[in-house]
């Protein structure tokens, strides 16, 4: 017929790669078929135009990016710079592949909510998964198409500055967030018009960084390995995350950059991840710091065939790996694969069809009203009340005076903790606006700044000391300066500056009631301040939105639901420590001598202005095989005057087993809203297999019989499980 040779003639055309329609694998297929080595190898790097290009210049930065490059980390501001970038990839490539525009979006990118930190004492995942949900959208507006987050390290070192990055301490808690944080970024589809991609990071063993001191080594056993960290990055993986970072550290003598077991025989065989793996900065060239390269060609060839894809920022990949394959050292099948898995994101993105991005005004794309009310939200429900000595807190209606004292209170970058945004945020709510907006008309406030967050200055406590002696109540707020904690910020002592103790002593003088404000990025060793302080409320970094709901908490307005999702140590040589450590030999002898071995406030402490009672928690048997459920429940009541929220927690301990397990493990939580007088039941369906089987220092699953305790709050119910 007539129309055979049109129809030929459109398929030759058009490429099967640049068919819509045509499956993707397919389009891989033919793509990588066109493409050259060095079109291929340029897929692997990852490209960023430095910190000392000038960035508002889409010259210098067009100059600087290939157009064949496979990433760049993206620092622009502007949706106009990305669709130039772009439209050099797209329009003077041979192939017109586009470019994965990557970003570190942590806590919000211009909408800036709590640090991660903070947002797991929400105990919170759905408020989680909305935050990450407007962080993807304001970041796709602006042209990035992949964020550098979740981070998932489990914290068990807060000498660490990162443990602000992450969920806390458990590894449970981390795998339901790192979830959360999933199914925010990418939405339900990476190719909806919001979504982006995801990268869990750092693979693996990170926070385990000899002594807090970061990109040192971490020695790591292979039980703690399975136990502890790779829960999070499993539950992220099986949640679709499309990436993954490899870290900078070692793990018990291979670099995790490095690490053909952790990398290819986990993840991409045993766990079948199909997305890929991009280094950590400059952790492919670092194996020669850390003696495992003799040279960047070596430590590409290292990096690359452990199952490392992509290379940020080293160079090293794009050249090395033609020399390294025409040495028959790397198989060309191997970069096919790498490319693949590459190109694999891009198209599920959809940037092949819709490489460019809306060039909206700042207005359209950040600060919407939802997105603002997702931060509040979210700062109240992750502050926590860590004392409130005989009711200090709320605020009753004779007080009419209040000094609010400290240098946290007018600041707004500190607030923001680390990475803060893209951009200096402009929209940041201070401490001090928060209180006029909630007691204008009620109350007066007396600010003093009273001092600096460190230094030896005391010329501001006069001040402060006279603004307190005026005031019926004294709020001060302190702690860490955003740089103090983040990356590559460890202390060897997590304690706060002297200038901060000694201003604290020095109000306590006035004989008026002290609530500490508390803003960090870490746990923190609280020392005198918690004895010389009537009520600590816990606020973490509350990035944009923080001043609204510290007020409404500390007013009544509102009511503390957070708990903490990480130990205080009540001195900094306890550390490590942490609610789920493992039995001692000795229990009742073993220990500290000079100091107790209990910390200052444990992972789950949290305090609420009103009452729940726990009723007896029931089990519907004593017993179980492992293939049945067992359900535990109990009724909680709001004893109290007023509406709050309860989070209860449920764990899991296993006495005896084959492989010593922790005293108690977290299996499930849940948060609910409860009115004066209410109650409600709390439930929590036991599955054998999900929550009584534990990994051997392989990975492998363990579900022995025996004896079981379910925990919850001071109850604790033995059950049996049999085969
Ligand atoms: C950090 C990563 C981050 C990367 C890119 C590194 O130094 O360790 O967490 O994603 O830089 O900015």
């Amino acid at each position: 017929s007539l129309l055979m040779p049109i129809l030929l003639l459109a398929q030759q055309s058009t490429p099967i790669y640049k068919n819509k329609k045509a499956p993707i694998e397919k389009r891989i297929d033919d793509l990588l078929k066109r493409m050259t080595l060095e079109e291929k190898i340029l897929q692997t790097n990852q490209w960023t135009y430095g910190k000392n290009a000038n960035e508002n210049n889409i010259e210098s930065i067009q100059k600087g990016v290939r157009a064949e490059i496979g990433s760049l980390i993206y620092r622009s501001i502007s949706p106009v710079y990305r669709n130039q970038i772009m439209r050099k990839a797209m329009e003077e490539s041979r192939l017109g592949i586009p470019i994965l525009m990557g970003f570190d979006v942590i806590h919000g990118y211009r909408t800036v909510y709590p640090i991660p930190l903070a947002q797991a004492c929400s105990w919170n995942t759905d408020l989680v998964t909305k935050a990450c949900a407007v962080a993807a959208k304001e970041s796709r507006l602006s042209g990035v198409d992949w964020t550098f987050a979740p981070m998932v390290d489990v914290a068990r070192d807060p000498r660490w500055g990162r443990v602000a990055e992450g969920f806390g301490e458990d590894p449970y808690a981390n795998s339901v967030f790192c979830v959360a944080s999933v199914n925010g970024y990418q939405g339900k589809n990476l190719s909806d018009p919001f979504s982006i991609a995801a990268c869990l990071k750092h693979y693996i063993g990170y926070s385990l960084s000899e002594g807090g001191r970061d990109y040192h080594s971490s020695d790591v056993s292979a039980q703690t390995l399975w136990e502890t960290f790779m829960p999070p990055f499993h539950a992220g993986v099986k949640a679709g995350a499309a990436t993954l970072m490899s870290a900078f550290n070692d793990i018990s003598g291979v670099p995790a950059s490095a690490n053909h077991y952790t990398l290819t025989e986990i993840l991409k065989e045993r766990w079948k991840h199909d997305g890929f793996v991009v280094s950590d900065w400059g952790s492919v060239e670092n194996l020669i710091a850390q003696g495992f390269a003799k040279d960047r060609k070596e430590s590409g060839l290292k990096s690359f065939l452990s199952g490392v894809e992509m290379d940020m920022v080293d160079n090293v990949y794009v050249e090395n790996l033609a020399q390294l394959v025409q040495e028959k050292k790397i198989p060309e099948s191997k970069i096919d694969d790498a490319v693949r898995r590459i190109l694999r994101l891009k198209f599920r993105l959809g940037l092949f069809d819709n490489p460019y991005v809306q060039e909206l005004s700042e207005k359209d794309r950040y600060y919407q009203p939802e997105s603002m009310a997702v931060a509040q939200q979210m700062a109240e429900e992750s502050m926590v009340l860590l004392k409130n000595n005989n009711q200090t807190l709320p605020f009753s209606n004779d007080i009419k005076q209040i000094a609010l004292i400290g240098p946290m209170v007018k600041d707004s970058i500190n607030m923001m903790g680390s990475w803060e945004g893209q951009g200096v945020a402009t929209a940041v709510e201070t401490i001090f606006e928060g209180f006029s907006k909630e007691f204008s008309g009620k109350a007066t406030i007396n600010y003093a700044k009273g001092s600096e967050f460190d230094g030896t200055d005391e010329s501001g406590f006069a001040a402060a000391v006279q603004m307190s002696q005026k005031s019926d109540v004294v709020v001060l707020c302190m702690g860490e300066m955003k740089k103090w904690s983040g990356e590559n910020t460890s202390r060897s002592s997590i304690g706060l500056p002297a200038i901060q103790h000694k201003l604290l002593a020095e109000l306590k003088k006035t004989g008026k009631k002290i609530i500490l404000v508390l803003s960090n990025g870490r746990p923190v060793e609280l020392g005198d301040m918690e004895s010389l302080s009537d009520a600590i409320l816990e606020i973490w970094q509350p990035g944009i939105a923080g001043g609204t709901p510290l007020a409404g908490l500390v007013s009544g307005r509102l009511n503390p639901s957070g708990k903490l999702a990480i130990t205080f140590p009540l001195v900094t040589g306890q550390i490590p420590i942490y609610y789920s450590m493992r039995q001692p030999a000795r229990p009742k002898i073993g220990g500290y001598k000079d100091v107790s071995n209990e910390p200052k406030y444990w992972f789950g402490h949290g305090l609420s202005y009103t009452n729940f009672s726990y009723g007896t928690v029931k089990l519907s048997s004593n017993t179980i095989n492992k293939k049945s459920k067992l359900v535990a429940e109990v009724e909680v009541t709001n004893t109290g005057t007023r509406t709050g929220k309860e989070i209860a927690f449920w764990y899991i301990s296993d006495p005896v087993a084959s492989i010593t397990r922790p005293m108690k493990e977290l299996k499930y939580f849940e948060k609910l809203e409860l009115k004066a007088g209410e109650k409600k039941t709390f439930k929590f369906e036991i599955d054998p297999e999900r929550d009584l089987s534990f990994p051997d220092s392989n990975g492998m699953m363990r579900l022995e019989s025996g004896d079981f305790y379910v925990t919850i709050n001071d109850q604790r119910l033995k059950f049996e499980l049999t085969e």
